[in-house]
């Protein structure tokens, strides 16, 4: 038997021959400092090899599933990696628990929650991953930011335009655009430098 992580000869955990994939990932925080959770979060996917290649705006989002709890900070990356999609859900999923996301009600307030939305052009149903993003055609906090960095996205099972999507969504809720930019290749951050709120994390690569 092969070691779990190799299989032929090839690394399981990443794309074929050196490739890459571009992901969209959808963030949101409603608790603590929301915008620097976001922010912090970028700095740890760029910590653990994700190359970050565009953001959007942050965005104040009113709560839409669970309305008493507060307002949302939401923005969305485009992200490139050699992992492949199932390695990087669990990668997202390490950086919110070492942020001390605690899974508590479902659509509840969080510190830090972060979505995979978009896998290139790949249709994905796992039991534990579905991309596209089964909520991202249904959500203005997400069509609204995906729509400043990527308005001619293709969703590849509902095959409409990010843009086309966000124009027609139902869904109501306010969603603000916060002047300024959140991320630029400028303000990448280095590796290693522990933010103020989580001197103590042992996490980080
Ligand atoms: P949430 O509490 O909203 O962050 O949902 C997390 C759960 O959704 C986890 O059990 C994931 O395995 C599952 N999941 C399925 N598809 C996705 C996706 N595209 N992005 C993030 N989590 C996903």
């Amino acid at each position: 038997m092969p070691p779990p992580a190799q299989m032929n000869g090839r690394d399981a955990d990443q794309l074929d021959a050196g490739r890459t994939l571009r992901y969209f990932l959808g963030l949101g925080s409603n608790l603590g400092s929301k915008a620097g959770n976001l922010a912090e979060a970028v700095r740890r996917l760029e910590a653990r090899g994700v190359r970050v290649l565009k953001a959007s705006s942050l965005y104040k989002t009113e709560p839409v599933d669970v309305p008493d709890q507060p307002w949302f900070v939401n923005a969305v990356v485009l992200v490139e990696s050699g992992l492949r999609p199932e390695r990087l859900l669990d990668l997202l999923q390490d950086i919110e628990r070492g942020m001390k996301r605690r899974r508590g009600r479902s659509k509840g307030p969080r510190l830090i929650d972060i979505d995979l939305l978009l896998a290139g052009r790949r249709v994905i149903r796992t039991r534990r991953l579905v991309v596209p993003h089964p909520r991202l055609a249904a959500r203005r906090f997400v069509l609204v930011p995906l729509a400043e960095i990527a308005p001619r996205a293709v969703h590849p099972v509902l095959r409409r335009s990010v843009e086309i999507l966000r124009r027609d969504v139902a869904d109501g809720s306010l969603v603000i655009k916060r002047p300024g930019a959140f991320w630029t290749p400028a303000k990448r951050i280095r590796p290693g430098r522990p933010a103020k709120e989580f001197p103590h994390d042992q996490s980080r690569t």
